[in-house]
């Protein structure tokens, strides 16, 4: 018999793990694995069936997880969730996430391992800050990542509006190695193909864009941290483009802790204020993880 388990959401779960393998979805939060890819020793993506009910806004996140272990005392399991950015845009029937893989970590020790068919609890709450509507309207859109931060811009890339708003798209990417750069890359790729984006923004829409790719470890064209290639000036000479003004420059950030404060400081050198839903101004910042 299923072990019984208390949740806000739910009575009674079913283990997720390979043994029983193959669940249906039985839950309203339980979706279904469809799709799995991984790229690196430390990096993933997934696919899963989307809720009916669920809407989003590219760019949002949502609480994703799987079941725990069983307590050794109590022998009830609990749901483990973390905060995940949608990778995918809001048009889409399924539901895109890009992954980290955190060898202790209590959600990805676990995630990394699912298969195609597999259970995944997703609560059905998107919030975040990194949407148009929290900013002002501009001429050039500058989504700053690095590592899984590329992951809500992942959904805003393939989101119509993204190229209806701006005339002009770039995408900065830090990673420390190259192999980290793949998901991001091959998403930029196959925009050129995109039968939707190509149909609803004609293809005009690969001129809008400009990748800027770099590495802080591994050798690759463009090394360093985004933040000095900015402050020296060489971003800038690289992408064609002035330094940023709040007249024309909308920005969303994505990255760890360090970068987000020092990009934050930078952008607001350059005049630009942070925006919010409730109040839309010329950049928005979200963390990639929590520390
Ligand atoms: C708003 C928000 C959105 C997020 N979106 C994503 C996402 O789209 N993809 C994703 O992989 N993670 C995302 N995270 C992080 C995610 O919630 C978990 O922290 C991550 O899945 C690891 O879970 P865990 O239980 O294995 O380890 P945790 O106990 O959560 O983390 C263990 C340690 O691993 C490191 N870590 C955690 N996440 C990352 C990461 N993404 N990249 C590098 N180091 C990390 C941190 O140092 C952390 O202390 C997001 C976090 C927030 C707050």
């Amino acid at each position: 018999m299923a072990p019984r388990v208390t949740d806000e959401h739910m009575t009674e779960q079913t283990a997720v793990n390979h043994a029983s393998a193959k669940i249906v979805p039985q839950l309203p939060d339980m979706q279904t694995v469809t799709e799995v890819k991984h790229y690196t020793d430390r990096l993933f993506s997934f696919r899963v069936t989307r809720p009916a009910s669920l809407r989003f806004r590219s760019g949002e996140f949502v609480m994703i997880g799987l079941m725990g272990d069983e307590d050794p005392e109590t022998g009830k399991r609990k749901p483990i969730m973390r905060a995940y950015s949608i990778a995918s845009p809001s048009w889409d029937e399924e539901l895109e996430f890009y992954s980290i893989k955190v060898q202790d970590g209590p959600l990805t020790s676990k995630l990394q391992h699912i298969q195609p068919g597999d259970g995944l609890i997703l609560r059905p709450k998107p919030v975040g800050t990194l949407v148009h509507d929290a900013l002002l309207p501009g001429k050039r859109l500058w989504f700053f990542a690095t590592g899984t931060g590329f992951a809500p811009f992942a959904s805003l890339l393939r989101e119509p509006q993204t190229y209806e708003d701006y005339d002009e798209i770039i995408i900065t990417h830090t990673c420390r190695e190259l192999g980290e750069l793949t998901y991001g890359r091959d998403l930029i790729d196959a925009l050129k193909t995109d039968e939707l984006l190509n149909e609803v923004i004609g293809d005009g829409l690969w001129k809008k864009i400009k990748y800027y790719p770099t590495t802080t470890r591994e050798d690759s064209p463009k090394m360093g941290r985004i933040t000095d290639l900015m402050r020296s000036g060489e971003a800038f000479t690289d992408l064609g483009v002035p330094v940023l003004s709040p007249e024309t420059d909308r920005a969303m950030i994505c990255g760890n802790l360090a970068f987000n404060l020092e990009l934050k400081e930078m952008l607001e050198s350059y005049g630009l204020n942070e925006g919010a839903n409730s109040n839309p101004q010329q950049y928005v910042v979200e963390k990639a993880f929590l520390d």
